[in-house]
């Protein structure tokens, strides 16, 4: 039979990252042509690998075709949320990630707000992921998205479920009742072959051809606005910016960019930046002088010595399903905008922590004819109000600002508000709160919507992240759950627990059950008893629901209206 290795070929458009392709080349596995798969993931990202891995930790086999042998080494994605922490707990990854950080955890990770440059008089803390890891397992974490990767993929080729295959590309795919064929090719080659299994993922980023080949629509919301991104050295810009301690993000607010971020992010310690912002229209890396933009925006002449100059059109774009028949896709594939709150690839990875158990619980028999649609009804809000409460929110804010106040015009007016922006300024982080309140899947209110704003808190609701607490003796609660559901007691209800796990047995779903009578975290949940997703979601939280275990399952996986 023949066999097809890993491309261990570089490339030329790339900055070569010797490393990070020796941990994944010299590890990859090969992979034998024609076999069947649970699951093909098109596109080995950082969505991609992490899909692959979450499948893997719920025994799901699964192929990865990625079109680049070599990780692309630009400092985009890197700040990720505690909840993404969370995500590298679960997969096993946290003390590589921090290994892999170029800046110490005893840096500060938060951020500077300025009005026109990053070293005006006008400014103010910002955007501190810190605030809100007490409602989480897991801390912030900051690096380049490369080195998240490379700790990714390295996590990956250990998995014997997982078979990573880098220098190919997805072509084409078709779709039965039975599951999906797709056509790979080699990216620098000339061979050509089929892969099958019953679902395949697309996490093949914004041009995402899994989402085009499968007929998937999406909505674009045009700015028409070139960006460049830059990366570069510069010793007098670590200097300068020292005057505001450890910071590791910069916003300078420009009545020039009309709402647009310039957005400033320290790579490491060792004076290496990356900058995004707007550029005028028809901008290359020729006709352009980025050193006088830079210092425009910095207000002050600095050093400079550039890596990369690179460009992207900023666009909103969210399609209009995450899914069709056995096709689905997640991450940039199905919602791309530019990286104002760092949402992309932290959202990205919830797609994958979202879709994986489904794709588990339908592979492994447990799952209703309704849980795979519920992906789709879970994710597609949140990302609509991500987009919407916290993205645009930011634009049409900052730009209303800058139109309404001009220090140069009145001095006092402008003091005043930017001292209220000040104040207020932290939605991003503290009211940025993914939820699926109005799931099909999750027994809440009626009438409720899902979405990505609330605020923080450790009751559980249904539809919403469960805060974990350390429990009186210092145990760790998120350590306890399990891979599939679990049903947390706060009141040692045997007839309760007993009924769940009849239920649970008779659908044949993977449950947990846990007396946490003795910690006393009724009053704290505001709940007698949790039952908790794979995805560490809350599916329902109540009080003496014995007769309901079933209906309460039976909703959680998907399994209602035709199918009882
Ligand atoms: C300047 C900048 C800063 C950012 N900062 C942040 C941040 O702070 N926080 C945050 O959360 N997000 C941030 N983002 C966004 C984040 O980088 C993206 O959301 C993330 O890369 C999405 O990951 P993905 O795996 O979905 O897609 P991608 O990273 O685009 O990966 C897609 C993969 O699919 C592969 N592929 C494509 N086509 C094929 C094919 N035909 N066959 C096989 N493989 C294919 C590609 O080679 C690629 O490896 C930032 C983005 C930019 C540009």
């Amino acid at each position: 039979m023949r066999r097809f290795c890993i491309a261990t070929d570089g490339e030329t458009d790339r900055i070569p990252c010797r490393l990070i392709n020796k941990r994944v080349t010299s590890e990859a596995r090969v992979v034998q042509d024609q076999k069947s798969y649970d699951v093909i993931i098109v596109g080995g990202g950082p969505v991609g690998i992490g899909l692959a891995i979450d499948l893997a930790v719920n025994g799901v086999t699964c192929i990865v075709v990625e079109r680049h042998a070599s990780i692309q080494r630009i400092p985009k994605g890197q700040n990720l949320t505690p909840r993404t922490g969370e995500h590298f707990r679960r997969w096993g990854v946290t003390e590589a990630i921090r290994a892999a950080s170029p800046i110490p955890r005893s840096y500060g990770s938060g951020g500077i707000a300025s009005y026109r440059t990053f070293m005006s008089d006008y400014h103010y803390e910002w955007f501190n992921r810190a605030k809100i890891v007490n409602y989480y397992a897991a801390t912030n974490e900051r690096l380049p998205q490369y080195e998240t990767e490379a700790v990714l993929r390295a996590r990956a080729v250990e998995c014997e479920e997982i078979t990573l295959l880098t220098g190919w590309s997805f072509d084409t795919l078709t779709q039965d009742e039975g599951g999906v064929t797709v056509r790979i090719s080699q990216t620098s080659g000339d061979e050509h072959h089929t892969v099958s299994a019953r679902y395949v993922v697309g996490c093949d980023g914004a041009r995402s051809p899994v989402r085009q080949a499968a007929g998937i629509t999406q909505t674009t919301d045009p700015h028409d606005r070139l960006m460049a991104l830059l990366v570069f050295n510069s010793r007098q810009l670590d200097e300068k910016l020292s005057v505001y301690g450890d910071k590791t993000i910069f916003n300078a607010i420009n009545p020039d960019m009309n709402g647009y971020w310039q957005f400033l992010g320290r790579v490491d310690l060792d004076c290496n930046w990356f900058f995004h912002a707007p550029v005028p229209a028809g901008t290359t890396r020729e006709n352009f002088d980025f050193h006088a933009f830079l210092e425009k925006a910095v207000g002050a002449p600095i050093d400079v010595t550039f890596d990369y100059v690179g460009f992207w059109e900023l666009r909103l774009s969210l399609a209009d399903n995450y899914g069709k028949g056995r096709v689905f896709i997640a991450g940039d594939a199905a919602h791309s905008h530019p990286p104002y709150g760092g949402y992309g690839v932290n959202t990205g990875f919830e797609d994958a922590r979202n879709l994986s158990w489904k794709l588990a619980a339908c592979l492994q028999g447990w799952g209703g004819e309704h849980l795979l649609e519920s992906y789709t009804a879970e994710r597609h809000p949140v990302f609509a109000s991500t987009r919407d409460d916290f993205i645009l929110k930011s634009i049409i804010e900052d730009r209303e600002f800058t139109d309404a106040y001009n220090p140069d015009l009145d001095l006092a007016g402008f003091k005043e508000a930017w001292g209220r922006r000040a104040a207020g300024d932290d939605s991003m982080v503290t009211q940025y709160l993914p939820h699926y309140a109005g799931s099909p899947i999750v027994c809440g209110q009626s009438g409720a919507r899902s979405g990505a704003t609330g605020r923080h808190g450790f009751a559980a609701r249904a539809g919403h992240h469960l805060s974990p607490p350390s429990l009186p003796d210092d145990a760790d609660l998120w350590d306890q759950l399990g891979k599939g559901f679990t049903l947390m007691n706060l009141t040692g209800d045997t007839a309760l627990t007993a009924a769940f796990t009849a239920a649970a047995e008779r659908r044949g779903i993977p449950l947990k059950t846990l007396d946490l009578a003795a910690a006393g975290l009724v009053n704290m949940y505001e709940a007698e008893a949790i039952l908790v997703r794979p995805d560490h979601f809350v599916a329902w939280a109540g009080a003496g629901a014995e007769g309901d275990a079933a209906d309460i399952l039976d909703r959680a996986t998907g399994m209602f209206g035709d199918d009882q």
